[in-house]
This record gives structure tokens, C-alpha cells and sequence, in this order.
């Protein structure tokens, strides 16, 4: 590093690796000619118009035309969300808004999604951890003995990479044990997947309950950039000093309005049936081969499974163009890999290589 960088950063960022997205480790590649099964993606590419009339304005704060809908689709007054650069801005947002640096602490509980950590790292905020038991259940005590000690506590349901929900009793009672200490954010990011589990009805009941949504993965528009925060008035009041003036491009907005007409949420719904189908088909599949063992559960969009031969199998995949995801670093999930569920062609695609894999394996042994 130059000597003015070095002099310059801030202490934090110092040590401090950037995420490593899906996208970023296999930079550059392409998607018509990979198959791309490692971001929880949609497999689904839907079609959208863009009208140009008023690209020479600034756009609205927060457009109503993407508010009213999604507060609709949820179930929350419109002054209970916060329209954002998808769902990673509100975690940073909250934590801007909620941690001060150098101070405050945030809790999570792994393994699950990185950017918890990654914002607060940005942000020199703490990181406290209460990891998952063996079965990813949340380890109740480990968890409430941090209150009073963190400002935010990160609940991931359904959580990535583990594909498990948290049930409504204990959610309910880490509300009530953090309710005047912490928000406990609730990431609902695969909830179109599980949808009996939301916890968006619930904001008038517990007013430090966050939840975090976005039009990435059940949606299909991961490269819109479009996430929610739905939390109560005053949560959002706070978010808004902090977010900036134009978040939401009008683009954006144009299409996640499309996304949220009647077609589109019937459009939503009936891709996340298909996947919902190809995840019982595919999990029933993987579960035939050899030393394979399935982990955590299915209430979202991927399937995670153990394996002893976990980079040999990675690397013949990418070798066969089809990217699929490593979670072997994460705590508790040592020789873990996870797929995304694409369409049928592409889940047969990988299926058959994954056998022609196993039958070279044996060969050789
Ligand atoms: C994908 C994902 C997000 C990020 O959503 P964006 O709206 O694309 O920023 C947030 N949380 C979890 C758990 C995710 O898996």
C-alpha cells in the first residue's frame, strides 16, 4: 500500500477482507454459457418495459409507486417501510442508524449470511456472536446473555446457507427479552419460500421487531437492486436521516412496480412453486449418492449438503462450467456445499455431472 493510503485508511478497514459475493469469485464469467447455481438466484429472466419520459429528473425518495404495492404485498402501513439498494443497504442502514462506531455492538448468529459482519466491520461496530446449535436451532441462552450488550441482533429466517426457519415462540421470546435493549432484525430475504413464517403482521405487536425483505432471489430481480426494510414509523423515521437523497433510481422503480403489479406477484408465485417443486425433486435425487448427506433444511430457494469429497467435486464442476456455492468455511459447516435450485435443465445438468463424478470416483478406488 502507498504510504498516504496506509497513513489515510481508517484503522478498521485495515485488516478487513471485502465479501466474498458469489459474483466476485467467479468474476467475469457468463451466464448464458455457465450454469450459475451459487447465489441464490433466480433462474427466471422476466421481461420489463422502461419509459424514459423523466430520466432527466431526480427521482422520488421513496417512489410511491414501489411503497404502496410492497406495503400491500406485506401486510404493513406504507410509513412502516423503507424502500432500499436491496436488502444489504438496510443492514447497513440500520447499523449506521443504530450502532455508533467504536461503541455499540451488533449480535449474529452463525453460520449465516456474511454481510451482517461485513457492514459492521465498515462501520467499526462489534460483532458479538451466539452460533447456531448442531441442529442450527438458535442457542436461546447464548443468545439472551448479550442483552444489553448489543444494539441489533440479526436473526437470518429462513436462514442462508442452513435453509432453516426460526419458530414463532422463540422469536417471540427473544422480542420480548431484547425489547429494551436491542432491535431484533428479522432477515426475510427467502420468505416467499417458506411464507407461513413471516413475521410482517407482527410490527403493531413488538416495536422493536425489523425485517429485512428484497426483490432478489423469489422476485428474479437480483440485478435491480431493490430491498425493504419494514419496521414501525419510528424505526424508519431514524433510517431516513441516514439513507441517501436518491436511493431508488427511477428504473428501478419503474420495473420493481411491474414486479409488483397483480401479473407480477402471480408470476412471483407461480416461479416459486416450480422451484419449490425442483427443490424436493432435486434434494430427493441428491440424497442417492454415495457419502452424501443433506444438512439443515428446505424453506428456501437452496439445498446444502456434506460431502468428504467436497473440492474435488467443486472443482470438477467448475471444471464442467457449473458454479455452485462452498460453505466449508462457516462454523459447523466443515465439507458443506450449496446449490441453488435453477430450472429443471440446469438442475439435471447438474445432477448428471455430480453422477458421472461419483461413478469416476469409484472407478478409481
Ligand atoms: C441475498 C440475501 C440478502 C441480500 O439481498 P439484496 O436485496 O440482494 O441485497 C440479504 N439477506 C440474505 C439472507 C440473503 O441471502
Amino acid at each position: 500500500m502507498s504510504d498516504l493510503v496506509d497513513k489515510l485508511i481508517c484503522e478498521n478497514l485495515k485488516a478487513l477482507k471485502p465479501y466474498e459475493s458469489a459474483r466476485r469469485i467467479f468474476a467475469g464469467g457468463d451466464s448464458d454459457s455457465e450454469t450459475w447455481l451459487n447465489a441464490n438466484e433466480s433462474p427466471f429472466a422476466n421481461d420489463f418495459n422502461i419509459n424514459t419520459a423523466h430520466f432527466n429528473r431526480y427521482p422520488d425518495c421513496q417512489p410511491p409507486k414501489v411503497l404502496l404495492p410492497y406495503a400491500e404485498y406485506a401486510g404493513v402501513q406504507a410509513d412502516q417501510l423503507l424502500i432500499s439498494r436491496g436488502a444489504d443497504e438496510g443492514i447497513e442502514l440500520l447499523i449506521r442508524t443504530f450502532c455508533t462506531p467504536g461503541k455499540d455492538s451488533i449480535l449474529i448468529c452463525p453460520p449465516t449470511y456474511g454481510m451482517y459482519a461485513i457492514s459492521a466491520e465498515t462501520c467499526n461496530v462489534g460483532i458479538e456472536k451466539a452460533p447456531l446449535n448442531d441442529d442450527f436451532s438458535l442457542d436461546m441462552p447464548a443468545l439472551c446473555a448479550y442483552q444489553g450488550k448489543v444494539n441489533l441482533v440479526f436473526i437470518c429466517s429462513p436462514n442462508n446457507p442452513t435453509g432453516t426457519s426460526i419458530g414463532k415462540a422463540q422469536l417471540k421470546q427473544i422480542l420480548a427479552h431484547f425489547a429494551d435493549s436491542a432491535l431484533v432484525v428479522v432477515d426475510e430475504a427467502y420468505i416467499e419460500f417458506d411464507a407461513n413464517n413471516t413475521w410482517s403482521k407482527e410490527l403493531a405487536h413488538y416495536p422493536n421487531l425489523v425485517i429485512l425483505r428484497t426483490l432478489s432471489k423469489a422476485f428474479a430481480l437480483a440485478g435491480l437492486r431493490c430491498g425493504f426494510t419494514l419496521a414501525n414509523s419510528e424505526v424508519i423515521q431514524s433510517i431516513m436521516k441516514v439513507i441517501a437523497p436518491y436511493p431508488v433510481p427511477e428504473p428501478v422503480a419503474q420495473v420493481a412496480a411491474q414486479a409488483l403489479s397483480q401479473n407480477g406477484l402471480k408470476q412471483m408465485a407461480e416461479q416459486v412453486e416450480y422451484l419449490q417443486q425442483q427443490k424436493q425433486w432435486v434434494k430427493q435425487q441428491l440424497s442417492q449418492f454415495p457419502a452424501l448427506e443433506l444438512v439443515g433444511d428446505d424453506k428456501a430457494n437452496f439445498i446444502l449438503f456434506r460431502h468428504p469429497q467436497k473440492q474435488s467435486l467443486m472443482d470438477y464442476l467448475v471444471a464442467n462450467a457449473v458454479l455452485i456455492r462452498d460453505q466449508s468455511k462457516q462454523i459447523n459447516l466443515d465439507n458443506c456445499l450449496r446449490i441453488t435450485l435453477g430450472t429443471q435443465q440446469q438442475n439435471e445438468k447438474l445432477l448428471a455431472l455430480m453422477a458421472s463424478f461419483f461413478t469416476q470416483q469409484e472407478k478409481s478406488a
